[in-house]
């Protein structure tokens, strides 16, 4: 029998790229999105591919008869994802992220016969300032800095606890920033490439950014989107970071992308003490041996990769 899968936020970036990627292993792929411009599924050739459901809100009646259907995988990849508005929308961003969980995962307890394995997409931003420079795993200590990191922090214990009680395979992985061409330009890392690009073009434009000494662990999102469907196609189903396991400055995204096309950074870039976050995580470094040791797999696209992959796409 064909295996089927349903995704969560569809047509976001992470959604568009793990659907490519079921269909080209021949899944029967739902999703679900609360608007009606599929422009992502679009861009990669697939919206015909899919089934689709339009959904404005994840209420228990409504997530109970869609999950009525007994999906073999379903993959919660929606909500509020932006860190910077999770401040000024902070009740959209826990409804958006813990509200359908929780819905979602009562049902495959309930349901007599369910046999669904559900993974969350958690973030790295769960772990805020609190392991300095110590090298993140899946144990190390929580303390978010955000709204945006508590919605993720809970949604990662309720999966956790799901998991405990009542013997599903459910789990989190839990994402370092990753990027692509669908990346939305509100994050940053897509915004430095689109102002990169535009200079190089001789548009009379400036790079405004916030805090450069900021390091993250950047990867490829395609490419995590493999590492999420290995996690949920494990033996034995648990919660694992995805990340490339190099942390590096912004700052050094920065001077590496307007070199990649011969431009020195420092004539076009503006620091503007505005747009620094008061709460911020300053650095983080991933461990990912859980990753490599149990699901044999592991990001091969470090941040200068990135930096080449989204240069050249147009
Ligand atoms: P996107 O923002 O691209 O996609 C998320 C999708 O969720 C959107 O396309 C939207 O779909 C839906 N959504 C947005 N806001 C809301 C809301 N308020 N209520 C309900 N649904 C909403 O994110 P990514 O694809 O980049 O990320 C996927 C998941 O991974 C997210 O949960 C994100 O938090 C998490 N994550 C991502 C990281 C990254 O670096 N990309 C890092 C760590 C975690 P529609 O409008 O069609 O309904």
């Amino acid at each position: 029998m064909k295996k089927n899968a349903l995704i969560f936020g569809i047509n976001g970036q992470d959604g568009s790229y793990l659907a490519k990627k079921l269909i080209e292993k021949k899944y029967s792929v739902y999703g679900i999105s609360r608007k009606k411009n599929y422009i992502n599924l679009s861009k990669l050739g697939i919206l015909k591919k899919i089934r689709l459901f339009n959904f404005t809100d994840f209420s228990h009646i409504k997530v109970k008869k869609l999950l009525k259907k007994n999906f073999k995988e379903i993959y919660f990849l929606a909500g509020q994802s932006s860190v910077g508005d999770s401040f000024s929308n902070r009740i959209s961003t826990y409804e958006s992220q813990i509200a359908p969980l929780k819905n979602i995962l009562d049902f495959i307890v309930h349901q007599k016969g369910n046999k669904s394995k559900f993974l969350y997409a958690g973030s790295s931003e769960i772990f805020g300032n609190a392991n300095g420079k110590k090298r993140i795993n899946e144990k190390s200590q929580k303390k978010p800095v955000s709204p945006y990191g508590m919605s993720k922090l809970i949604g990662y214990e309720i999966v956790k606890s799901y998991r405990s009680i009542y013997k599903i395979p459910v789990c989190t992985a839990i994402l370092f920033n990753h990027e692509s061409p669908l990346r939305s330009k509100n994050f940053v890392f897509k915004k430095i490439i689109d102002h990169v690009k535009k200079i190089k073009k001789n548009e009379k434009l400036r790079l405004k950014v916030g805090n450069i000494k900021i390091k993250r662990d950047w990867g490829w999102g395609p490419e995590y989107m493999i590492g999420c469907h290995k996690i949920l196609n494990s033996k034995k189903i648990d919660d694992y970071i995805i990340a490339t396991g190099k942390t590096v400055s912004l700052k050094e995204i920065i001077k590496n992308s307007f070199k990649q096309l011969g431009l020195n950074w420092k004539n076009y870039t503006i620091i503007e003490k505005k747009i620094f976050r008061k709460f911020e995580i300053k650095e983080n470094y991933s461990n990912i041996i859980k990753l490599k040791n149990n699901i044999k797999w592991f990001p091969r696209n470090d941040y200068l990769d990135v930096i080449e992959n989204l240069l050249i796409y147009e």
